[in-house]
Order: structure tokens, then C-alpha cells, then sequence
């Protein structure tokens, strides 16, 4: 497949592109600037040059999942493992609302403790507190059931990366237990319930190709999400995958990219995976068209905790506590931090 500026205009012009022309994109950085103008350039018509301030409260590593790539998977006995209280996570809040933050995400393993009355009661407590603020949730799979009590209680967004929307790969990513299949149907319950919904995949996965790339670009097509969250795959110690090379930092900025000019609305962060790989990771997401950072709400007693991957990024400007030094790194790459509710622009 002979690529051409051609195969790059046709993307930003059609959203899309033949599954020939993806590969033969993914597998070159011969397109890299003028992919990342085009993207920039299309960020710019729909969302200026803001960029959506997220606090993150992780409040809890406990999981009964053992996900192959995740550090603080169940099997990993050697996790020190924390949960907040209601008052902890509203602390958190109060901190971010402080600075200025309208959106708040909470994410966690799959911890049984917090069961949809628990949760309920706090993201209602959120919701009364702070009614200017979006609630969104990163729970993993429920049933469609607790996603509509969740969504009754105020949560209106909701993070859930399919992870691989290979059969195959997603295999070799997960226990048996876990089905791609059920992954997929939360993400349209999710959908149907009327959330604003973010899907998403790690680039670099072990024995990911780039087809198993265009196979979650196609399922990405199919569900139409709001919100899109990737970033490089990055070995953990305590897992089967201690040895496994780490996700390619260009890779993962080229698909931001592509990402960019295939939803041309879509919410897109700069992850903390792709700071913690390079330091100027973020910097070339948000010039690729990412337009969201999510620093780190949670105290900093618990931080280290929840421990995906090795070496996460969660001080400087990846934390909440240092938000202007953050502010000082997006103005300084070209945009302008916002701190406001920062829905998706749906045309
Ligand atoms: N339990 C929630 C949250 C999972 S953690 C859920 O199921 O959605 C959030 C994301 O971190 C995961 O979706 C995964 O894509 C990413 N992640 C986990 N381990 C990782 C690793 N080793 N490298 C990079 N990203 C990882």
C-alpha cells in the first residue's frame, strides 16, 4: 500500500479511511506533522485552543478482576491496598472544586465493597454539593441496572476502555472470566441509558498488532463514543507481563491524531501513561489534538497505591496540588486550561 498527503487529507476530510490505508498509517511516522496539523487544526474549529481540566479520585485499588497487564490486579498479593470513605472522596472534591475544578472522575478496581447504595450515596452527595459539576465514573462493568441507579444519582459520564476489541487479543489480555462480549454490551447499556460514554484501548498491549489497532478503531466507529481514552501499555513488576516491552510513545501520539480527524468532536486526553513514558509526553498529546488532562485528585497518602503500571506520573503537573504548574505547561504548548464543566460539542 503506497500511502500519499492524499491518504492524510482524505482522513481529515471523510473521517475515515480503508483498513489498508490505516495500517499503512499506523506503520509510518512519514505523516507524523502533517497528521498532527490537521488534528490540531480540527481541535481548533470544534473546541478552540481549551483544554478540559479533570480531577481524578482514585478511591479504590481493591479488585477482584486479574486483568494480565494491571498492577493492582487481585492476583497481586503484594499490593498494599487502600479504599476512602464518603468523607475522604468529598475532601477530594472540596480541593478540586477550590481550584477551580467542574468535573470529577472517579474511578477504582472492581471493589465489591462499594455496592450501588454506597455509591449512590456518594455520587448524590456530589451531585448536591457541587450541582455545577459532572460526576463521571470509572468502575468497571455493572449491570445495566446499577448504571441506571448510578445515573439517577447525578454520574452522567462514564469511562469504560474495552481495552481490545479483538476476540483474539482480548484473550491474551484477560482471564477467562471475563468476556469481550459483555465488555462491549456495558458499553452500549452505558450509551442507551444516555450517558456520555469513553471507550478506549492501551497502544503497545502485549501481542497487540496493528490490526488488532484497526479492529478497536472499526468497534470505536460502531459505538460513537464522546469520550476516548488511550495511552501506551507499561509493564508492571507483579504481573505476567513484568517483561514485556513498554507501548511506543510515537505510536500512541499518531493514534491521538488519527483519533482526532476519525471524531472530530470527541473528548481526548493527554493520559497519565503517556507523561510517565516521556516527560514531554503530554505536550505531544495535547499538539496531536488531545484536549483533556486529568490530574490527580486523590490524597497524596494513597497516590502511590494505585499502582496500574510501573513508575506512574502523580506529582508535579500530574497533580491537582500543583495546578499551576499544569496550567503553566498547557499555555506553554499552545492552549489554554479550563477548568469549566467541559461537555463534549456534539454537532
Ligand atoms: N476498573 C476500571 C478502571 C480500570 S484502570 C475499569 O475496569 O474500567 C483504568 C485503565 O488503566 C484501564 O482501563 C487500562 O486500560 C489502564 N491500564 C491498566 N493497566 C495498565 C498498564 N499496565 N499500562 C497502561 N495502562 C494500564
Amino acid at each position: 500500500m503506497k500511502l500519499s498527503e492524499h491518504t492524510v487529507k482524505k482522513l481529515y476530510e471523510t473521517h475515515t479511511l480503508s483498513d489498508e490505508e490505516f495500517l499503512a498509517l499506523l506503520a509510518t511516522d512519514a505523516f507524523d506533522s502533517l497528521l498532527f496539523s490537521y488534528a490540531d487544526r480540527v481541535r481548533r474549529q470544534i473546541y478552540g485552543d481549551r483544554v478540559f481540566i479533570r480531577g481524578l479520585i482514585e478511591f479504590s485499588n481493591y479488585c477482584k478482576n486479574n486483568c494480565y497487564y494491571c498492577g493492582i490486579r487481585s492476583c497481586n498479593r503484594s499490593a498494599v491496598r487502600y479504599r476512602l470513605s464518603k468523607e475522604e472522596i468529598l475532601s477530594c472534591c472540596a480541593e478540586g472544586y477550590a481550584i477551580g475544578m467542574r468535573t470529577f472522575v472517579l474511578q477504582s478496581g472492581e471493589d465489591a465493597y462499594f455496592t450501588d447504595e454506597i455509591l449512590c450515596d456518594i455520587i448524590s452527595s456530589i451531585h448536591t454539593l457541587y450541582p455545577d459539576c459532572a460526576v463521571t465514573l470509572s468502575v468497571g462493568e455493572k449491570s445495566k441496572e446499577s448504571y441506571l441507579a448510578y445515573y439517577n444519582a447525578g454520574a452522567t459520564r462514564y469511562l469504560l476502555r474495552h481495552e481490545a476489541a479483538s476476540d483474539t487479543l482480548y484473550r491474551k489480555l484477560h482471564p477467562d472470566n471475563l468476556s469481550l462480549h459483555t465488555r462491549k454490551q456495558c458499553l452500549f447499556d452505558l450509551k442507551q441509558i444516555g450517558y456520555q460514554v469513553g471507550a478506549g484501548f492501551m497502544v503497545g498491549a502485549p501481542n497487540q498488532t496493528l490490526e488488532d489497532i484497526v479492529a478497536d478503531l472499526r468497534f470505536l466507529q460502531k459505538l460513537d463514543p464522546d469520550m476516548i481514552g488511550i495511552g501506551p501499555f507499561i509493564r508492571h513488576a507483579q504481573t505476567p507481563f513484568a517483561d514485556r516491552e513498554n507501548g511506543s510513545l510515537s505510536l500512541t501520539v499518531r493514534l491521538l491524531a488519527i483519533l482526532r480527524l476519525m471524531f472530530p468532536h470527541v473528548l481526548l486526553p493527554a493520559t497519565t501513561a503517556l507523561s510517565t513514558i516521556a516527560p514531554n509526553g503530554r505536550e505531544l498529546g495535547l499538539k496531536a489534538g488531545a484536549n483533556v488532562v486529568m490530574p490527580n485528585l486523590s490524597p497524596v497518602s494513597v497516590r502511590k497505591l494505585y499502582d496500574l503500571y510501573e513508575n506512574k506520573n502523580c506529582t508535579g503537573e500530574e497533580s491537582a496540588q500543583c495546578s499551576s504548574d499544569l496550567n503553566q505547561y498547557i499555555r506553554s504548548a499552545g492552549y489554554r486550561p479550563v477548568t469549566d464543566i467541559g461537555n463534549v460539542i456534539r454537532s
